[in-house]
């Protein structure tokens, strides 16, 4: 049996040079001779350390079970592979290990449209975290590298049918408003497998791909990556530094600030203003609106 402290790896990430091979399944392997472990086991532990949000020791369990052992990136992932969870790691950006080159070179653009309906960033109240490409219902969706399928499922208010690849290169991609899915859960993929459909499901006016790319958990702006007119990528190697490709955590970090106030019978830009300790002209720009605008009782402003 192995002892329990061998299954929880310590190493924080404040690592300054991380380089990551482009396919690298055996990673796991390198360790002392591997136990195997049921599956249930590795997931339920996943399970308890995220509801300790023990961020730190999440790094968890050299489960090398072989028939775990080859996930893509899974050491990168500190052996973790969910199928209910978009994001399990919560890694802040602080932590993500800074200069990592991820080998883009097998892309394959992920649908024919190249029209881009809405961009990543603010959004209102709200963060986009992907890029919005507008398509024609049941145009072709296709894994964007090679990788394999951590999640297949569906919300309703949401993303609608949506896929989570996990890439050998160590991102991950989320393709989502699909109006079918073609791959199911664990399923190897090649660049430019067809994974499904595009459509208008879940949070969506009209049809379109929401496209996501995230690095342990983290999207960044899938223009630093994609020239999306050329439908091509802006270099074979990416280079993923905390500074450039998160350069909108100042945005990020202001959001998580955001409070609001609701509007009652008689309050008026100003009387908002005043009460918040803010400026009219700052309450315009947080909130697109004008000095003129009408405010309507129950309406949400947001002050900071
Ligand atoms: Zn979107």
């Amino acid at each position: 049996m192995m002892k329990l402290s061998k299954l929880f790896f310590t190493a924080s990430f404040a690592l300054t040079t991380f380089s990551l091979c482009a396919t690298a399944p055996e990673l796991a392997m390198a360790s002392p001779e591997p136990d195997t472990l049921p599956i249930e086991i590795f997931e339920s532990s996943i399970k308890t350390l995220e509801e300790n949000h023990a961020v730190d020791s999440m790094r968890v369990l050299a489960n090398y079970n072989d028939s775990l052992s080859h996930y893509p990136a899974y050491e990168l992932y500190n052996y973790s592979w969910s199928h209910d969870r978009l994001n399990p790691y919560r890694i802040k950006i602080d932590s993500l290990p800074d200069s990592v080159y991820i080998h883009c070179a097998d892309f394959v653009y992920p649908t024919k449209s190249n029209r881009i309906t809405s961009s990543f960033g603010m959004r209102r109240s709200r963060y986009h975290y992907g890029i919005d490409i507008g398509l024609q219902m049941y145009d072709t969706i296709y894994a964007s590298f090679d990788g394999r399928v951590r999640i297949v499922d569906y919300e309703r208010k949401g993303y609608g049918h949506y896929v989570v690849i996990r890439h050998n290169n160590g991102l991950e991609t989320i393709s989502a408003h699909l109006s079918r899915v073609h791959v199911k859960n664990n399923q190897e993929v090649k660049a430019g497998d067809p994974i499904g459909l595009g459509g208008n499901t879940g949070r969506s006016t009209g049809p379109h791909l929401h496209y996501e790319i995230r690095f342990l958990g983290n999207a960044f702006n899938p223009t630093k990556l994609i020239d999306f007119a050329n439908k091509t990528l802006v270099n074979d190697q990416y280079y993923i530094t905390q500074r450039e490709t998160y350069s909108h955590k100042k945005e990020l970090d202001a959001l998580a600030m955001a409070a609001y106030h609701t509007v009652r019978s008689g309050d008026t830009l100003s009387r908002i203003a005043q009460r918040h300790g803010t400026s009219v002209r700052r309450l315009c720009q947080l909130n697109g609106i004008k000095e003129t605008s009408i405010l309507r009782i129950g309406q949400r402003i947001r002050y900071r």
